[in-house]
């Protein structure tokens, strides 16, 4: 599911690295203190590091 950041604004969004099977949970409501309401999820989870072990955009991930 691809959703624009502004539509899910009460959720979070767990990404799982696809290397080392870390997982980090990003509240909506955060994230937008850094990136636009128009951010898609996709977006996001291209973006994103692992804080374990420094992969980029190697991840998958869940709105819940
Ligand atoms: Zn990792």
């Amino acid at each position: 599911m691809v959703a624009t950041l502004n539509t899910i604004l009460d959720k979070s969004i767990h990404i799982t690295c696809a290397a080392c099977n870390h997982t980090v949970v990003h509240e909506v409501a955060n994230l937008l203190l850094v990136v636009d309401g128009d951010t898609t999820t996709h977006q996001v989870r291209s973006r994103a590091t692992c804080p374990k072990c420094l992969a980029v955009g190697d991840n998958t991930y869940r709105v819940e």
